[in-house]
């Protein structure tokens, strides 16, 4: 017998609970070699020992054939004296110990053997809404704590069955320690309750199958409530146009875009026109909400989007979700359930107190969500994917960050709220939140930071925040005792999270278009150029500030932001272009409320100053008579950008920039929409000059000043760059120029990468 060698391994990632230790064993046997592997809360100990030949086939073969769902991010290895022992053995978690390098698996979708279980007649677990295995089933959701094992998660109330425990024992098993294991004999069950309106009340009124009872109700027009995995849906079929329609009135959602859910890629395709990357995203085991531009003749309901050329669209991932798809319908809608701007409903009693009079009939469960978790939305940007909302099959997802410093937390910004741990080189961000405007969304903000806090053993010692008062996460930073705190100004934290993304650490230029953040000045920002480093940065062009008459009240209401716009423009001729406006049926201002503003603006009453590029975009769409009125945060600029597709032109109109002024000529490009349209010209013409001439300011301002810095990369961050129109024409531009424009892959563009970038920024000083 050759001498034999023993070698130690400490391996860090996502190596729980994705079948990581199984799969050690199956190799260690394969290579002929004995020893353990442990999960430790510092990751997964390995000791190894045989051949040297045989030891050398398993280093070789590990990175190499490690599970799909599995990273490794960190791999220590050293020689250490032989033992006596004859087989492989895969050792019990070591529980309580330090935390740290592990990072927690997100909830993957169910793959395709468990699919294949759930569709086997002969199967023990057929049509078994709950089946999972290694490769797939829920974790982060129901997570309580590292290591990962299922006494730490909300399955601990369920006992295994004597075949379920011989699977979870059983090294050579699909379900070998896949801890959320189950069975119809020993698992989670479904119920079905329907809404008595008498008494006020769900109650349980069948006795047959509640998967059969809720695919009728579906297939009748009823509105359900679907217990999912990070939280519950409502769901209608998305066919029938009466569903849908009383599904947005209960839920008060008049317009917003509704995502539905079909079972397979030949039913996507009747009714939308997925491209290959489109389709292999949707495809993917995280499974997000993918946009699908829309199929002529749909056979979806006209109100599941409209006034938008895109579906947002998901497969199924859970085994409730394809037993669920076999009724006849072509499609669900499957839409969070929450009262607007409150968090996603996980709980039973929560979603029986709430949805009544909502949905028709609750279908739930028996096992409990732990964490929120809402689903991903993703679309092709024409180069790449880019994020509207990184939830589920990502978080808590991590980013390898250069400056393993103390242990801190940044807490994000107000609307589509993320925060971020920091611990060794790693930040981790949460799923989405929400509109952290209510009590309700900011119990739900700090219970995310206490688990995750306390899953990782993180202990922050330094806190980020925006730099608004009012926010509640800058009041929730401040709060903290004794933890050093620092303010990041908003459209820094969206270039930081750029860079960060990029991992970039350089003098850069940051173009933040955006929505509105607190300035430095006290004012409101949001279409700023700005010269950008990890700590520091300063203002170099911006949009012209202008009154936001009645401050928020602006916002839902584009039409005060269009008087204000043209105010400015126009001074004393803006009444008479009011008045012109409103004749030809476009901007529809209410005459007597007009007055009452231009008495604001005159006297500067409430009217903050705003350089938002996003408050430009909704003036401009109510000035074309496109979204008077917003009914859902960012409306008015989605439709304005719908209406500006449908033109083919790439004309724009002429504005010269003088490149010694800080502030960008609104006033201008205001007067050439309002002559435009008032000269009969289409609106979306009109609209896709706007685009065109934005798209050439921007381009033309960042050009001036790369000459000035001699600074080539440009982050572009901030919530418009949703527009595809401004993104793909200012990234253009910006190349034909020389320039190096960097736009977001992975981190949302829009708020919810504000706590990544606050997170890049904090270090100790
Ligand atoms: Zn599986
Ligand atoms: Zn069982
Ligand atoms: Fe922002």
């Amino acid at each position: 017998m050759a001498k034999q060698k023993r070698h130690h391994y400490k391996i860090t990632g996502i190596i729980q609970g994705v079948g990581f230790r199984p799969f050690l064993y199956r190799l260690a046997v394969d290579c002929g070699l004995s020893g353990f592997a442990l999960n430790s809360g510092e990751g997964v100990i390995l000791e190894v020992q045989g051949d040297e030949k045989d030891l050398e086939d398993f280093s070789r073969r590990l990175p190499e054939e490690i599970p799909p769902l599995a990273e490794i991010t960190g791999l220590e290895k050293r020689e250490i004296p032989t033992v006596d022992e004859i087989e492989f053995k895969i050792i019990e978690s070591e529980s309580g110990s330090g935390g740290g390098d592990i990072l927690i698996p997100p909830d993957i979708s169910t793959c395709d053997n468990c699919f294949n279980d759930i569709s086997e007649p002969a199967n023990r677990r057929f049509q078994y809404p709950f089946t999972n295995c290694t490769d797939c089933g829920p974790r982060y959701t129901i997570i309580k704590d590292l290591p990962y094992d299922r006494h730490a998660t909300t399955m601990s109330i369920f006992k295994m069955c004597p075949e379920c425990e011989k699977e979870y024992k059983n090294p050579a098993d699909r379900r070998f320690h896949a801890e959320p294991n189950a069975c119809p004999v020993c698992g989670p069950e479904l119920s079905l309750k329907k809404w008595n309106s008498e008494s006020g009340k769900f109650t349980k009124f069948t006795d047959r199958s509640p998967l059969v009872v809720a695919i009728e109700a579906l297939e009748e027009g009823n509105v359900l409530g679907i217990k999912g995995l990070g939280g519950y849906h409502l769901a209608c079929d998305a066919g029938n146009p009466e569903a849908v329609s009383a599904l947005r009135k209960r839920k008060n959602r008049p317009n917003r875009p509704l995502a539905v859910m079909s079972a397979d890629m030949p039913t996507i395709e009747k009714y939308a026109l997925p491209t290959e990357e489109e389709k292999n995203m949707l495809l993917s085991s995280r499974r997000p909400i993918v946009f699908i531009q829309k199929r002529g003749e749909s056979r979806l309901a006209e109100n599941i989007a409209p006034n938008n050329s895109h579906y947002g669209v998901m497969l199924p991932y859970t085994p409730l979700h394809h037993l669920l798809m076999k009724g006849a319908y072509s499609a669900l809608v499957m839409t969070s359930a929450n009262n607007s701007g409150e968090p996603i409903i996980k709980e039973n009693p929560e979603a029986e107190s709430k949805l009544g009079g909502i949905a028709d009939f609750i279908l739930s469960h028996n096992r409990d969500i732990l964490v929120r978790c809402d689903d991903s939305i993703t679309r092709w940007d024409g180069e790449a994917f880019t994020f509207l909302r990184l939830s589920r099959g990502w978080a808590p997802n991590p980013w390898k960050i250069k400056s393993p410093e103390p242990d801190r937390l940044s807490c994000g910004a107000e609307l589509k709220n993320t925060f971020t741990l920091v611990k060794n080189d790693f930040a981790f961000t949460s799923g989405h939140i929400g509109d952290l405007e209510d009590a309700k969304t900011y119990d739900a903000f700090i219970e995310n930071i206490e688990h995750l806090k306390s899953v990782l053993h993180i202990k922050p010692e330094l806190i980020a925040h925006d730099l608004h008062p009012d926010y509640l996460s800058t009041r929730y930073a401040l709060e903290q005792d004794s933890i050093e705190t620092a303010g990041v100004q908003h459209h820094h934290a969206h270039i930081l999270s750029c860079m960060a993304e990029h991992k970039i650490d350089e003098p850069v230029l940051g173009l933040a278009l955006d929505g509105t953040g607190y300035g430095t000045d006290g004012t409101i920002w949001g279409g700023e150029l700005l010269i950008a480093e990890r700590d520091r940065f300063e203002r170099l062009a911006h949009l012209k500030p202008i009154p936001l008459p009645g401050g928020d009240a602006a916002a839902k209401e584009p039409w005060r932001m269009a008087v204000s716009f043209i105010k400015d423009a126009y001074g004393d001729e803006a009444d008479a272009i009011i008045t012109r406006l409103s004749e030809e049926s476009l901007l529809n201002a209410p005459a007597d409320q007009v007055s009452l503003i231009m008495q604001m603006l005159e006297k500067k009453i409430n009217s903050p100053l705003t350089s938002s590029a996003g408050r430009l975009f909704a003036a401009v769409s109510a000035i074309l008579g496109i979204r008077n009125i917003a009914t859902f945060e960012g409306e008015a600029e989605m439709s304005l950008e719908y209406f500006a597709s449908r033109s083919e032109t790439t004309e724009a109109w002429k504005i010269e920039l003088n490149p010694k002024e800080q502030q960008l000529p609104t006033g201008t490009l205001i007067k050439y929409v309002c002559e435009s349209i008032l000269e009969g010209e289409a609106r979306e013409r009109t609209a896709r000059k706007f685009h065109n001439t934005l798209v050439e300011i921007m381009t033309e301002v960042t050009y001036i000043n790369h000459l000035k810095t001699g600074i080539k990369k440009v982050m572009l961050s901030g919530g418009v760059f949703q527009n595809m129109l401004i993104l793909n024409g200012i990234r253009q531009k910006l190349r034909k120029r020389g320039l190096e424009p960097f736009s977001h892959r992975e981190v949302p563009t829009n708020d919810a990468g504000i706590s990544l970038g606050q997170a890049y920024y904090i270090r100790k000083r």
